[in-house]
């Protein structure tokens, strides 16, 4: 698909949720040259320094050429053969619950909806569960709880129509860079108010009017709080409340826990001034985007925490119009897309949902299965746990590194290693969760397939094929496909290409929204028809619902919502402190996050020089003081130990964080770095609604090595 005439090929970066457009071609010396896509409207042209640096991370050194056995190369019908009489034999003896698979927002589109077909339709388990628990579950349950469906109803857009953009545990200028570039253009144009809630001044502070250095997990606090002056102020919108919603009166009785503000500065830390700021401004600026990520998603009490914020936007009827609504900014290139697919535990494909028998009826039908999951699987954290306990006895991983990502990471690597079969697809020969793996197939990366990605406002683009692949890597729906072949469900994964996938998944998303259904899901997509080959070649991005208007759409702007009754749902949320606090043994607060230059576990971004040069140590900041009293100074190496483990870090003094607080960053591995694993040091306490882990409030204490 050119751009210009030169061999530009259109596709989309392979890193965080804004999803941008590349064009990329070869140069005379085999690199990867990339630009920004001057027509994508996530990005229009503009890149970020991974996004840049996208040609330099193809290396084809380290990469997994070909499937292996317990270690010995071997065919793929070798391969493809030995995890389908495993798995079936696991089945036979312990039942369909005693294999999991755990995938990832770096699959595309037609990869996640393969894996969760043959999980959840064929092998009829719900045991399929993604590293998205990890970034954005809480976002996930609290649009349910409060839409009904989960559905981002703004577009980035949006960010730039705004006059006030609050951001909420987002350091958006180094983890989406380009939506932060989008909304710093705006506000040089319009002079848009930005307010950052960060317990961290981030690079995000340098466009803020004001920074409220919240207290580690008071978000619930504050936004009760902010709930209860809007109404006491008559600041809500009452004929909004009373025509579109539901339980508004429960929500305020919860929110008046934090009343007067003088009790709210105390739990929050914040100072009075500051907080009746953003009460006023928030009050009186009808165009507010409140725009969330982990610092809200990653916490024992994430749901309520965007359920706090929800209900805000409900109170004003801020939701859907333009530069209005709340916004959930995801991860991953695909976290959307596997949230769409239904690639969660709890979730079905095409948002259909567990405990609806109409919706189960119309998906058997529509798969021809007659063993779907009928309940939720184990999401990350449990799926884990049941390995532990012996309840799984096979764990199939794609795309994925468990043993760096999840939180208490050794005992995850005790656990894979005590796990009886481990299946792992991936593109590199080596990283800490492959070290566990009994069976290794090698797939196909970024730049070798082909498909279709969804970005953080509902926008689905090409991923396009731009390289060969090294050795026999394979796409990963072709590898799902050739094992529920042999596994016996071969006339349901015959497909012959990904563009098959893409239009049966189409093709269900408009029959759960056809004029006799009453399944009606925001989620449609059914407006594209079935595309041709030329058609998905040239497939330009295109946001849902597809409803063949050229202009973004917004969802629930008249305020109808998903809910069987179509209103939207306020929830009653009450501030609860994280699972862990500070004490005399461990008494720093450590939080954990993304630099501005890598990605997850490096195995990517770690290739690349140029990224490199930035900050490339395992850091760990700290506040002057805090490091005064123990005599560390600048670039002393540091042991931060948790309840769990211990691992040593490099000491960066800045007042940037506040007192009793300390910031890693989470992207090294054993792989990178035998001790600067900070997913080591954080327990796995999980938020109950949406079962994402804690990763930023974990006590730990420090001292010099
Ligand atoms: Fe890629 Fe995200 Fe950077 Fe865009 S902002 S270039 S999607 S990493």
């Amino acid at each position: 698909h050119s751009g210009n005439g030169e061999n530009w090929t259109k596709s989309t970066c392979a890193y965080c949720g804004v999803g941008c457009g590349i064009e990329a071609r070869v140069a005379a010396d085999g690199e990867l040259m990339v630009r920004g896509d001057e027509t994508h409207p996530a990005n229009y042209g503009r890149l970020c320094s991974k996004g840049m640096a996208l040609g330099e991370t193809l290396s084809t050194t380290g990469r997994m050429l070909s499937p292996s056995v317990h270690g010995q190369a071997c065919d793929w019908q070798q391969a493809l053969d030995t995890v389908a009489s495993s798995l079936n034999q696991v089945i036979a003896e312990h039942g369909p619950d005693a294999v999991a698979f755990y995938v990832s927002g770096q699959l595309l589109i037609e990869d996640y909806y393969v894996a969760n077909k043959l999980m959840k339709g064929f092998i009829g388990s719900g045991n399929i569960d993604t590293n998205s628990r990890l970034c954005m579950a809480s976002a996930v349950a609290g649009h349910k709880r409060a839409f009904g469906e989960d559905c981002v109803p703004g577009n980035y857009g949006d960010l730039e129509m705004a006059d006030l953009v609050v951001l909420v545990g987002s350091n958006l200028a180094w983890c989406h860079p380009v939506l932060f570039a989008r909304l710093k253009a705006a506000k040089e144009q319009r002079g848009t108010r930005v307010v950052v809630i960060d317990p961290r001044v981030t690079a995000s502070c340098d466009i803020a009017d004001l920074h409220l250095a919240i207290k580690p997990g008071t978000d619930v606090a504050l936004f009760n709080g902010l709930l209860t002056y809007l109404h006491g102020q008559g600041l809500v919108d009452q004929d909004y409340i009373a025509e579109h919603t539901k339980a508004f009166d429960k929500a305020v009785e919860a929110a008046a826990e934090f009343a007067p503000i003088s009790k709210l500065s105390e739990v929050t830390g914040l100072n009075e001034e500051d907080i009746n700021t953003l009460f006023h401004w928030f009050g009186e600026t009808h165009r507010t985007v409140t725009l969330f990520s982990q610092g809200v998603n990653q916490s024992s009490s994430g749901t309520d925490k965007v359920n706090s914020i929800l209900n805000c936007h409900l109170a004003t009827g801020r939701i859907g119009q333009p530069g209005s609504s709340p916004f959930s900014i995801t991860g991953q290139p695909n976290a959307m897309g596997g949230r769409e697919v239904g690639a969660m535990a709890n979730t079905l494909a095409a948002h259909l949902e567990f405990g609806r028998d109409d919706h189960h009826c119309l998906l058997s039908d529509y798969w021809g299965c007659s063993e779907l999951a009928t309940s939720p699987g184990l999401k990350a954290v449990d799926m884990f746990d049941a390995i532990e306990q012996g309840q799984i006895k096979a764990i199939w991983i794609m795309a994925t590194n468990p043993a760096v990502s999840l939180p208490d990471s050794e005992r995850i690597n005790s656990i894979l290693a005590d796990c009886p079969l481990v299946i792992v697809s991936d593109v590199v020969a080596d990283n800490d969760t492959l070290k566990h793996a009994d069976i290794c197939l090698p797939a196909q990366g970024w730049s070798e397939k082909s498909g279709t990605v969804s970005n953080s406002e509902r926008c689905l683009s090409r991923q396009r094929r731009l390289l060969p692949t090294p050795g026999e890597g394979k796409p990963d729906w072709w590898i799902i496909s050739e094992v529920a072949k042999r596994m016996g469900f071969a006339s349901a994964f015959d497909y012959a290409s990904e563009l098959e996938i893409f239009n049966e998944y189409v093709a269900l998303t408009a029959i759960a929204n056809s004029r006799e259904s009453s399944l009606k899901r925001q989620l449609n997509l059914g407006g594209l028809g079935q595309l041709t080959p030329t058609e998905y070649q040239h497939f330009k991005p295109t946001q849902w619902p597809v409803s063949g208007c050229s202009e973004p759409s917004r969802l629930y702007a008249d305020g109808r919502f998903s809910t069987q009754d179509g209103r939207g749902r306020f929830v009653a949320v009450y501030y609860q402190v994280p699972a862990l606090s500070p004490d005399n043994k461990f008494p720093l607060m450590l939080n954990s996050g993304r630099l501005r230059d890598q990605w997850h576990t490096m195995t990517r971004t770690g290739l690349s020089t140029r990224l490199n040069s930035q900050d490339f140590q395992p850091l760990l900041v700290l506040n002057p003081e805090d490091a005064r009293s123990k005599a560390i100074e600048e670039g002393d190496l540091v042991k931060v130990a948790s309840q769990l483990a211990s691992q040593i870090f490099v000491a960066s003094l800045s007042n940037q964080i506040s007192r009793g607080q300390c910031f890693a960053p989470i992207h090294w591995s054993k792989s990178h770095c035998s001790s600067a694993k900070v997913s080591s040091l954080i327990p796995a306490f999980t938020d109950p609604v949406s079962g994402q882990p804690e990763f930023k409030a974990t006590p730990v204490d420090i001292s010099l090595v």
